[in-house]
């Protein structure tokens, strides 16, 4: 894999519009530094302890996204540093971070993480439970956590009219909820499989890994 080419190629390819998270979860700091040194300043993990010793080990200006589940019990890790939560799915998730995002003075942006997949082994909640945390009377008492958008996972399939039916049914929630939620800004959708269908149906944020860094050994 040439990393600084694939970079390259992908911040060709989406331009100024669509950010571009590049997804490191099990690959080393020197393929990070690959891509740092192209310019890629985002990155994007799933363990909360992998990524926290990254941030220790690697360049301060790096941005660090959560992209996977989180457990409550530690986001006190991430909270000093991590820049945006992507699959926040419950009120009990956004009262810790925000306790935690307060005890260091800072506000930590996240999305809510919708299921779109027609799998059930998918997380995320659905329509009715985002728009009840949205209104939520605590949500509006968490001084410190804002949340700014919604990512979602489409299923895991070839059938790309499938996969574009469910990055629509995304889309439109999210410019629904726009209209309502002025720090609504970013639609993560998109990984390496699928990006370009996402981007099509109107992603402004995608996670790619392999695509970049290769295929993942979990060995
Ligand atoms: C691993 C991961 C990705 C990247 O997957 P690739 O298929 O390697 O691009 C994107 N999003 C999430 C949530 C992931 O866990």
């Amino acid at each position: 894999m040439d990393i600084a080419e694939n970079i390259r190629k992908f911040k060709e390819e989406l331009g100024d519009n669509i950010t571009l998270v590049a997804i490191s979860k099990t690959k080393p700091a020197g393929d990070i530094m690959q891509a740092y040194n192209e310019g890629q300043r985002i990155f994007g993990e799933n363990k909360i302890q992998e990524m926290t010793e990254k941030w220790e080990e690697l360049p301060k200006d790096i941005e660090w996204h959560m992209v996977g589940h989180v457990q409550r019990n530690k986001v006190k890790y991430m909270a000093p540093f991590v820049s945006l939560i992507h699959a926040v799915d419950s009120l009990k998730l956004l009262k810790e971070v925000n306790k935690e995002a307060g005890k260091n003075d800072r506000t930590i942006n996240c999305l809510l993480q919708i299921k779109i997949a027609e799998e059930d082994t998918k997380f995320g909640i659905d329509e009715e439970k985002a728009r009840e945390i949205l209104k939520s009377e605590a949500l509006a008492r968490y001084d410190n956590v804002k949340i700014t958008g919604l990512m979602g996972m489409a299923t895991f399939t070839e059938d790309m009219e499938q996969v574009k039916k469910e990055f629509l049914k995304l889309k439109s929630l999210f410019d629904d909820l726009k209209q309502e939620h002025p720090n609504f800004r970013t639609l993560s959708m998109g990984m390496s499989g699928d990006y370009k269908v996402a981007v099509e149906c109107g992603s402004n944020m995608v996670r790619i890994g392999s695509s970049i860094f290769g295929e993942r050994n979990y060995n």
